[in-house]
């Protein structure tokens, strides 16, 4: 099929390239031009494994970017809507760009003849599709629903492992406001070897939400547990690995640490409770899930300054600065408040991330490194922040420190390191 893709973030261009792979013709649209020549030159906008490769393989040949949205829409039949759907300043989903987007659709729509279908991708709180981008399409384009069809596919890959993801998921969701649209989006993914959950818009919408509302409440209750368990000198992950053994709970997700951070859950678990205010209800649950995660990259801090006292002048080392291992995006990433509160308290800060030094010198003015033995030269201590496999061989890198203070915020250690170590919740 001949598949638009709106949007060349994380999303759209792990999906336009896998859409490829699936024998699909995709072309890309973006408003930021170096996106589209990148693209167009078989080169990744961004970093996901595998993903250059599938690039290389199918741009210019069946996967092409255009600034053009009416020369997207006029020759292709189909298109996602993987624009962002950030949260607003009262922490609210932000619709302005998935409303622009639902407005350049419309108008090329309108120019149109043949059916088209519009799929909206981007996370979007329930109620979205049908009241928000429906009408804008439809007043847009001069034509009523039925002229064209409106679906809603949400996205369930993770970061870092996009590619796989999208290629082997675990479930694959259509909300669709009629059968004809719902079958061609369903159709598209015929060559996956995964049943396609078939449902109306909103509840495609709420899946969404409730899936990673769920996987933000695993990891904050599990940090809560971990915080108790360290007041009581009890290993928790000791206590979560014999957990998880239960069949009801499953051994993924409970991994305490310094937290959740990324594109999704932050501003996924505020929008919902965003829409639950809306409705009337107030979601305590959803609440603490935020209170707990906010509070937890503070307590590595803490615990700094407990060994410490004053950190002022001090050098600190903050190995990762990515959300979470395998990428280079630090949107929320538990390293931002880290980073901020050693600033505040005037220590000099020292970071390496294999990926994501680039994007953090954009927030902050610190002395990045190529190397943690770089980060770690004469630090005082040492804060770990991301899962990077290699900081779990850091072993005699740690000789070259002031002092040998490692604070652990990803249990990424194994013990009988030569080290003072301190784990934050074990
Ligand atoms: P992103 O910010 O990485 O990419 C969005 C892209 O849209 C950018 O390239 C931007 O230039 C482009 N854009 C902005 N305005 C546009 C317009 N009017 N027309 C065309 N393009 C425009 O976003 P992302 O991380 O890919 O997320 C996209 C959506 O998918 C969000 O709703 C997000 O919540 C959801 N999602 C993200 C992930 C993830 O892991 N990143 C996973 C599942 C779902």
């Amino acid at each position: 099929m001949k598949i638009s893709v709106i949007g060349t973030g994380y999303v759209g261009t792990v999906s336009a390239a896998c859409f490829a792979d699936l024998g699909h013709e995709v072309i890309c649209v973006d408003i930021d031009k170096s996106k589209i020549d990148l693209i167009n030159t078989g080169i990744p906008p961004i970093y996901e494994e595998g993903l250059a490769e599938l690039l290389k393989k199918y741009a210019g040949k069946r996967l092409s970017a255009t600034l053009d949205y009416d020369f997207a829409v006029k020759n292709t039949e189909i298109s996602f809507i993987c624009v962002g759907t950030p949260s607003d300043p009262g922490g609210n989903i932000d619709l302005g760009i998935v409303k622009a987007a639902s407005a350049n659709l419309g108008d090329s729509l309108g120019k149109k003849k043949d059916y088209h279908v519009v799929v909206v991708k981007s996370t979007v709180v329930p109620e979205t599709t049908e009241k928000v981008v429906l009408p804008i399409i439809e007043g847009h384009s001069g034509k009523h629903i039925g002229k064209f069809g409106i679906a809603m596919n949400p996205e369930f890959l993770r970061e870092g492992k996009a590619v796989h993801d999208f290629l082997h998921p675990d479930k694959i969701v259509v909300g669709s406001i009629d059968k004809r649209s719902g079958d061609m989006v369903a159709s598209l993914y015929s060559g996956l070897e995964c049943e396609v959950t078939r449902t109306n818009l909103r509840t495609a919408e709420m899946i969404k939400y409730v899936n990673n509302a769920f996987l933000a409440t695993k990891i904050s209750f599990s940090n809560e547990i971990g915080n108790i368990c360290k007041k009581l000198g009890i290993d928790t992950y000791e206590v979560m690995k014999a957990v998880g053994r239960d069949f009801r709970i499953g051994p993924h997700f409970l991994n305490s640490g310094a937290g959740f951070g990324g594109s999704c859950f932050p501003k996924d678990v505020r929008a919902l409770i965003g829409k639950a205010r809306e409705t009337g209800y107030e979601p305590q649950l959803l609440n603490s899930v935020l209170e707990v995660n906010e509070e937890q990259p503070y307590r590595m801090v803490s615990l700094l300054k407990d060994k410490l006292g004053s950190i002022k002048g001090k050098k600190i080392a903050v190995l990762g600065l990515a959300f979470k291992n395998d990428t280079d995006d630090i949107r929320e990433s538990r390293s931002i408040p880290v980073i901020k509160e050693l600033l505040d308290n005037e220590a000099n800060v020292s970071a390496y991330d294999p990926m994501a030094n680039g994007n953090m010198k954009k927030l902050f003015n610190i002395k990045y490194h190529d190397s943690a033995i770089d980060a770690l030269r004469g630090a005082d201590a040492c804060l770990i922040m991301t899962e990077w496999d290699e900081f779990k061989s850091l072993d005699k890198e740690f000789d070259i420190m002031g002092r040998k203070l490692v604070i652990d915020g990803r249990h990424m250690l194994a013990p009988g390191k030569d080290v003072e170590y301190i784990g934050l919740c074990w």
